[in-house]
């Protein structure tokens, strides 16, 4: 009996050969400069800020280049699946507008090397393994879990590395015809893959992130098709399908740099060349004084929800993450402001190759400043949509009366230093609730300067009765509030109440925080002449009147 023989034992309804696959997906219509990238997401129901960090570098590469971005669904590992995890991902691709032209979703399958869930690649897979055994790099391992398990423990007691090589890689030994008469006792079997390889043997390899290394060659025979379901490794998969997708750069977690070399001697096994890799370094954040890897236990941030939860900009996250994906972007996009993130070139090289610091407030930073540039339209049609899924309460606000609302947001936007003060959507209902009446009855209010009661009712009543004018300008309202100041005796002129502070009761300062306060409860709030058209003349006596 010879591998063909135990191929055909191992896989009777496979008559499809390498070959037939290599013709139905040819080489695709693009050329040298255009690069095929590809996320592949396992569906575990997370999307983590590295899987987006992934995506979004796939993204750039395809459109700097022109070229492909795909999705390919790793579900090979059934036992982690969740149910909704592609909806997550297809959902959280499109909300950031970085949708991949190639994909399996809902039935549909869109583009010409499907299917793009791999556990509908089975028979592929399959043939894949029957050529491999074929040709003597694939084998039946009947091992017990009693065996491996031992295995590894004798070899940690002895330092030595572990996994299934050299001497301990038993069924590499076995032949065809045991094989075969195995099989048909039924006994339970994976399929590993033969390594040639020879650890102490350093082979050069190019991470497009981490440059030129020298790494140990693989010599592990690792398994390559599991014995429950037929499916294959991550390993396995992973040769296959970015084979015959036509992938030019793999963009994945570093955490698969250690088996790079698996890979790389898989594919030399079919004569393939292996893609180039670009390995991405986990996600770190400041926590005190240290930096550590952000958690998605630990830090709500770790996960893609939590900025669709809180309301930020899609574009203000995007550009948030690719500031730590590449250490010029900021200055770029500094010199090029009416520019968009894809028209930058994503460059690997210059992408931290130790750890990608996070930081939320730059996110802040950069979302409040993107936010201060919107029109009131636009932040309120942003706002709206935000507010039906994620905030009834503000939903309700903006349902009230949405002219109110647009007039209360662009109190000082629309101008050329607009204020910067609402860093996501949700912070916004915190910033404006005092401008609704009914929102307004128990109010704690922040006075500073000037407590004292009397004479807070005292500058109210005077100012109402005396000088407050509905149709005032901004100026004339400013003037009349310091004419009330020369009155009442507070300073109307800053410089000469800081030359002698005695000789008055306090400022003109002091007095606009009484009003504000008053109106506002707060000591702080964007220009208060607008706030007080907003009002109007009767809204505003009556909140003069609740102060007792
Ligand atoms: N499914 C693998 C993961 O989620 C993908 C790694 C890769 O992109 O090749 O880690």
């Amino acid at each position: 009996m010879t591998n063909i023989d135990l191929a055909n034992v191992i896989f009777p309804n496979i008559t499809k050969t390498i070959d037939d696959y290599i013709k139905m997906y040819p080489k695709r219509n693009l050329s040298e400069t255009q690069f095929v990238t590809r996320f592949a997401p396992s569906p575990t129901g997370f999307m983590h800020i590295g899987n987006f960090m992934m995506a979004l570098i796939d993204y750039m590469i395809a459109k700097n280049t022109n070229g492909v971005f795909y999705l390919r669904n790793e579900d090979t590992d059934k036992a982690r699946e969740v149910d909704s995890a592609v909806d997550l991902i297809m959902n959280t691709l499109k909300h950031y507008n970085i949708e991949p032209t190639e994909y399996e979703y809902k039935g549909k399958i869109v583009g010409n090397y499907g299917p793009y869930i791999q556990s509908e690649r089975k028979e592929i897979y399959h043939t894949f393994i029957k050529h491999l055994i074929e040709i003597g790099r694939a084998y039946p391992c009947f091992c017990k879990k009693e065996y491996l398990d031992e295995m590894r423990a004798s070899q940690e007691e002895m330092k030595k590395r572990t996994g299934y090589y050299g001497v301990y890689a038993k069924c590499r030994k076995i032949s065809p015809d045991e094989a075969i008469e195995r099989i048909k006792n039924g006994e339970k079997y994976v399929i590993r893959f033969r390594s040639k390889g020879d650890f102490d043997i350093q082979i050069p390899f190019e991470d497009l992130v981490k440059g030129k290394l020298h790494l140990s060659e693989n010599d592990i025979d690792d398994v390559i098709m599991k014995s429950d379901n037929l499916l294959p490794t991550y390993h396995f998969a992973h040769v296959v399908d970015d084979f015959l997708m036509h992938t030019t750069h793999v963009v994945r977690g570093e955490e698969w740099l250690p088996s790079v070399t698996k890979h790389i001697e898989m594919f030399e096994s079919f004569g393939f060349t292996a893609p180039k890799y670009i390995h991405t370094p986990l996600i770190m954040k400041k926590d005190g004084d240290s930096i550590r890897k952000i958690s998605k236990r630990k830090d709500p941030e770790a996960l893609m929800k939590y900025y669709e939860e809180k309301g930020y900009p899609a574009l203000a996250v995007i550009e948030s993450v690719m500031t730590i994906m590449n250490s010029n972007y900021e200055e770029w996009h500094r010199d090029n402001p009416d520019k968009m993130f894809y028209d930058f070139t994503y460059d690997p090289a210059k992408m931290s190759a130790s750890g990608a610091l996070y930081d939320l407030d730059k996110l802040d930073n950069i979302s409040k400043e993107m936010i201060s540039k919107m029109t009131k339209e636009k932040l309120y049609e942003e706002a709206y949509t935000w507010s039906k899924t994620y905030s009834k309460s503000l939903q309700e606000l903006i349902e009230s009366d949405s002219e109110y609302f647009k007039s209360i947001i662009n109190i000082e936007r629309e101008q050329a230093k607009p204020r910067k003060d609402i860093a996501k959507y949700s912070d916004i209902e915190n910033l404006i609730w005092y401008m609704y009446d009914d929102k307004f009855n128990k109010v704690d209010y922040e006075y500073q300067k000037i407590t004292d009661k009397e004479e807070i009712k005292n500058i109210l009543n005077t100012y109402i009765n005396e000088y407050y004018n509905e149709s005032d300008d901004k100026e004339t309202w400013f003037n009349k509030i310091k004419e009330m100041c020369d009155k009442l005796g507070y300073a109307s002129n800053m410089k000469e109440y800081k030359k002698n502070p005695e000789a008055f009761k306090g400022n003109v300062a002091d007095v606009s925080t009484v009003l504000r306060v008053s109106l506002t409860s707060k000591s702080m709030t964007p220009d208060l002449y607008e706030i007080m058209q907003l009002l109007g003349k009767d809204r505003i006596i009556n909140r003069f009147n609740l102060v007792k």
